[in-house]
């Protein structure tokens, strides 16, 4: 099994690289399908949706545009508890077709925070690309419309996703070893 370390902790292979790219191949068919002739906004989650990004834009055949934005969250007063805010977000949205395209959905608390705030904008259509869901930690009952993979409730990284500001680059996807080093 490979493996790699990161800081204090061990990591093994969990998704290859090349099963990653054909499952974004054959969603990027879909999308292209579903969004037939029409002008389609990939709008990615930064950090960790940067390499999704860069793959899936070159495989959809459509017209589209890459805008990136940034959920920022912060601890406010003991009253307001967490706070979140939009970062970064340029374009104007309005009567668009916007695919947002995230790295993972968890909780999906971010994804709600997310959707409330973009429909604020009155997209044509707002829909959602993530390439990993954690299905058994999803709390809402919205629809995640393209989905690469389901995954356990276990942490993962590489593909873009990090520990600790690391990993990112890692081109296989990982998740946290059970087992001792
Ligand atoms: P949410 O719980 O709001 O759906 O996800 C919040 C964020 O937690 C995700 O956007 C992602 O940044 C991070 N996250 C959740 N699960 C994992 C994981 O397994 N690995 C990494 N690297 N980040 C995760």
């Amino acid at each position: 099994m490979k493996k790699t370390q990161i800081k204090d902790l061990t990591f093994e292979l969990f998704i290859p690289e090349k099963e990653i790219k054909d499952r974004l191949s054959e969603l990027a068919r879909e999308i292209s399908l579903d969004f037939q002739s029409e002008e389609l906004v990939l709008l990615g989650v930064l950090n960790g949706s940067f390499i999704v990004m860069a793959d899936l834009a070159r495989l959809i055949d459509l017209s589209i545009s890459c805008e990136f934005l940034k959920i920022s969250s912060y601890s406010g007063t003991s009253t307001t508890g967490e706070v979140r805010s939009l970062l970064g977000l340029a374009a104007d949205l309005s009567g668009k077709n916007v695919l947002i395209v995230e790295d993972i959905v968890d909780t999906g608390i971010s994804m709600d925070y997310l959707l409330s705030e973009l429909s604020k904008h009155k997209p044509k259509t707002l829909t959602i690309f993530t390439l990993l869901f954690k299905k058994d930690a999803f709390r809402f009952n919205y629809s995640l419309d393209y989905v690469g993979f389901e995954i356990p409730n276990k942490f993962v990284v590489g593909f873009g996703l990090d520990y600790d500001g690391l990993g990112r680059n890692l081109p296989d996807l990982y998740q946290l070893s059970t087992t001792k080093k």
